[in-house]
This record gives structure tokens, C-alpha cells and sequence, in this order.
């Protein structure tokens, strides 16, 4: 059960500590408990120290900012961090692929290949950093939260993300030196094996990467749900779909310039914002009314 002294009213964010809960709130005349967040169902007969009839979930998680409001500091503010960073390095990322094709375009008319080897190899370091630098940021963003009902606790989609992390971050770094190894070495025979040894890596890595979209969107379905973002709850559920729908569209519709993963990109950064933004906010109120 959550430390009372965090409870606010969740329309005017008025502090509730010392109140009647079964109540109305003093500030803006609405009833403190409605409605379960978890599940919906009308809580105005159910006292604020039960469960909710229908889900079991504490009937005071419903009051306020939700049930991260008990969560430790330090441990929101790494998964804020997580946050951050899986949302700062997608623009990052967008400026360094156009940037480092840009690049590579100029130097490509160049006979003398030393520095079009360089800034390739460059091009090639950094953008691993980068995958790294938002694996890492996920990492985070996976940490459990302590305290909450098993029902609401996540642990499925914790599961599973965690277990898309760890395979993806695998097949990344096996990929690091087999992408090193020369397509055409001696014998000529060994070339076909080191070529059918790339394409499978490639596939298992693309595999692995549509194994983590979809983990990554059950794991937001369930975070958004939890800290009561009810817009953000449904672009997680919508991008099941509308993401591989947008992204064939945009490669259909324009030819090969590649519109579709800009939008999906775009509508996937947008909501781990808004995410980041909801937890700054939990952590604000948190501060202020410790
Ligand atoms: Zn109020
Ligand atoms: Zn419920």
C-alpha cells in the first residue's frame, strides 16, 4: 500500500494527505475514488483501503498520480533516464544516417580511397555506438518497479523485452566481426560459405528486430496503463498495427524513397516523449510533496 503522504487529487493535483478518501476532494468538488485505472470498474462503493472487486488491484492506486507515486526517486529517474536517451538518440540517429550519406556521396567521386575508407569505418563505429547507446536506454527502461500487485506488476512484458533485448544485443555483436571478414577471400570456396554465414545473420537480426518493435510496444501497452497516459495507452495499442501498415504504404507509395520508417520513427519518438514527460511530472509532485 502506498505511503499516504504522495496521494493528490487527480483532477486539480490538490494534496489529499489527512483527508477522507471515501470522500469529495476540498479544492474541486470531484469524488477522490471513480473509477479503477486498471480495469475501469466503479470504485465509488468500494472503501479506499480494498481491492477492486473486479481486477484486485488496490483501490487507493486509483487515487492520483497512480502507483508510481511510492516508486523510489532514484529508481524513476533511471528509467526517465532510459527514456531519454531511447528518445534523444532516434533524432540523433535520423541527422547521423543523412549526415554520414552525405558524406560518403562527396567523397565517393574521389579516386584517392583512403579517406572514403576512413570515414566509413567512422560511419560504421558510430552507428553501432549509437544502437549501443539505445540498448542501454531500454536496459533502463526495463527495470522492475518494486511494490506494485503482481496483477499490475508487468512481469510478462518484462519478460519478454528483456529476452528481446539480450537476443537482439547478441546477434548485434556477432554481427560487429562478421561484418569485418572480407566477402571475397581465398579460396574462392570459402566465400560462398561466408556469404550464406552473413545473409543468415542478417535475417536472424531482422527477425530479432521485429521481435523487439513488438516487446517494446507490449512493454509501453503496460507502462502507459501504469502511469494512467490514456492517449499514449492507445498509439502503443494502434502501432501494432499502423507501424508495418505505414511503413509497406510509405515504401509502396514512394517508390523506394523511404517515407514509411520517418513517419513510424516519428510516431514512436512522439510517445516515448510524452512518456518521459508524464514521469518528470510524477517525480515533480513526488519532490513536492515529500
Ligand atoms: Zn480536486
Ligand atoms: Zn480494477
Amino acid at each position: 500500500m502506498p505511503d499516504p503522504i504522495h496521494i493528490n487529487c487527480i483532477n486539480c493535483n490538490y494534496n489529499l494527505v489527512g483527508i477522507d478518501l471515501a470522500g469529495l476532494c476540498p479544492e474541486c468538488g470531484s469524488r477522490i475514488l471513480e473509477k479503477c485505472f486498471w480495469c475501469d470498474y466503479d470504485l465509488t462503493n468500494t472503501s479506499p483501503n480494498d481491492n477492486c472487486p473486479e481486477c484486485g488491484v488496490p483501490a487507493i492506486n486509483s487515487i492520483g498520480d497512480g502507483v508510481l507515486a511510492t516508486t523510489p526517486d532514484a529508481l524513476l529517474q533511471s528509467i526517465y533516464t532510459g527514456f531519454k536517451l531511447a528518445s534523444m538518440l532516434i533524432p540523433v540517429s535520423v541527422i547521423w544516417l543523412m549526415a554520414s550519406l552525405f558524406l560518403l556521396g562527396s567523397l565517393a567521386w574521389n579516386p584517392d580511397r583512403s579517406t572514403f575508407n576512413l570515414v566509413l569505418i567512422l560511419v560504421f563505429l558510430v552507428s553501432k555506438l549509437l544502437i549501443l547507446a539505445i540498448l542501454f536506454g531500454w536496459s533502463k527502461i526495463a527495470l522492475p518497479i518494486p511494490g506494485l500487485p503482481e496483477s499490475i506488476a508487468g512481469t510478462p512484458q518484462r519478460k519478454l523485452l528483456k529476452l528481446a533485448l539480450i537476443t537482439y544485443a547478441t546477434i548485434f555483436a556477432i554481427s560487429i566481426p562478421i561484418s569485418f571478414i572480407p566477402a571475397n577471400p581465398d579460396p574462392a570456396a570459402a566465400s560462398e560459405l561466408i556469404g550464406s554465414i552473413k545473409i543468415t545473420i542478417l535475417l536472424i537480426g531482422l527477425l530479432s528486430f521485429i521481435v523487439l518493435y513488438y516487446a517494446q510496444l507490449w512493454y509501453m501497452q503496460w507502462f502507459t496503463k501504469l502511469i494512467k497516459n490514456k492517449m499514449m495507452h492507445k498509439r502503443a495499442k494502434q502501432m501494432v498495427w499502423s507501424g508495418p501498415l505505414i511503413l509497406v504504404c510509405g515504401l509502396i507509395l514512394t517508390l523506394g524513397i523511404v517515407i514509411g520508417p520517418f513517419i513510424v520513427l516519428a510516431l514512436y519518438w512522439n510517445m516515448l516523449v510524452h512518456i518521459r514527460k508524464d514521469l518528470k511530472a510524477i517525480r515533480q509532485h513526488t519532490q513536492a510533496l515529500a
